[in-house]
């Protein structure tokens, strides 16, 4: 049974010798998946997707460091740091393995301290690699993809659903009456209202593809690919009926007792030439007249 909690490594090792003192040295601490050969390696990555690899130079059938530039060409194991073990002490193997994507080089024999520290350090800085990533992708108050994040998947939905001419829907969503929520219940009380508004807007959306995002302030968009205008307006109400249940008190509120939010939704048939910011411009537009609408009430619109 696979231990979860462990970081997991790939070792990439034809020398049964070797396999065995890597075993030895590493078994305790982390998911160890052994490899003999290059085919069976690059099958094995990419079903585990491993933390970290240690790859060896020469293997029956393949040269470690064409290996290394397969792993590094797939974006799902790009990141995954690759160590070398060769005993082809010869500095220009160690920079044809390095040019190669790999991170580092150890030399055989190995030594079972030196061992250890690389393999502990390499997942120390690729942990914080990933960290800093989801950082700069999400929003650090609600969890929610940012959005850079968001102009990013809408960029690229538009230019997937051109090609198959499907619909597109986007939805901007703002909550009623918020600068009046802050002066009722202060900032930080506005900060966890944005946290729940955000877990419940997400919470309503039904198909996978669908995201939701937080786009400034008090302002939420939801990326509908795939998806008519009939059925963005139903996702709208999904979403508006889902803050009301959240039924968090705004006593500041002119429009209800309670935290409203007004949407406006737009799709189009996204076209090649097209701009994504027009999309979300007449989204922002329908928004703007459910605000003068009444508020807690979503609109939409073709494009
Ligand atoms: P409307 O119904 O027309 O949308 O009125 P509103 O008061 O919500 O609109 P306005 O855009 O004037 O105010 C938005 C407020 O949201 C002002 C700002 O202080 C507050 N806000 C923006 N970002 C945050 C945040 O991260 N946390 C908190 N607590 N407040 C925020
Ligand atoms: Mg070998
Ligand atoms: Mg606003
Ligand atoms: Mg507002």
């Amino acid at each position: 049974m696979k231990n979860l909690g462990k970081p997991s490594i790939l070792v990439v090792e034809d020398d049964t010798a070797i396999q065995a003192l890597l075993r030895a040295v590493l078994g305790s601490d982390y998911n160890l998946k052994i490899a003999g050969d290059g085919a069976t390696a690059l099958l094995a990555a990419a079903e585990i997707e491993p933390d970290l690899i240690l790859l060896d130079v020469i293997l029956p059938d393949m040269d470690g460091r064409e290996i290394c530039r397969r792993i590094k060409s797939n974006t799902r194991l790009a990141a995954v740091p690759v160590i070398f073990l060769t005993s082809l002490a010869d500095p220009a193997h160690e920079v044809q393995g390095l040019e190669a994507g790999g991170i580092d080089y150890l030399a055989k024999p190995i030594n079972p301290a030196i061992l250890k520290v690389r393999v502990s350090n390499h997942l120390d800085l690729k942990r914080s690699r990933d960290a800093l990533e989801r950082m700069a992708r999400l929003d650090g108050l609600t969890g929610l993809a940012n959005r850079r994040t968001f102009d990013d998947m809408l960029a690229r939905e538009w230019r997937r659903l051109a090609r198959v001419s499907h619909p597109l829907s986007v939805i901007m969503m703002d909550v009623d009456h918020f600068k009046l929520y802050n002066d009722t219940y202060g900032h930080g009380g506005g900060d966890e209202c944005l946290k729940q508004v955000a877990a419940a807007a997400a919470g309503a959306l039904q198909r996978p593809a669908d995201v939701v995002a937080r786009y400034g302030g008090e302002e939420f968009v939801a990326l509908l690919p795939d998806t008519t205008l009939d059925g963005a307006l139903m996702v709208a109400e999904a979403i508006r009926t889902a803050v009301i249940s959240l039924v968090i008190p705004h006593a500041g509120s002119k429009v209800a007792s309670h935290v409203t939010l007004s949407l406006g939704a737009a799709c189009t048939v996204p076209q090649q030439d097209g701009k994504p910011a027009d999309l979300l411009e007449a989204a922002d537009n329908e928004l703007y007249a459910a605000k003068s609408g009444g508020r807690n009430q979503a609109k939409g619109r073709m494009l």
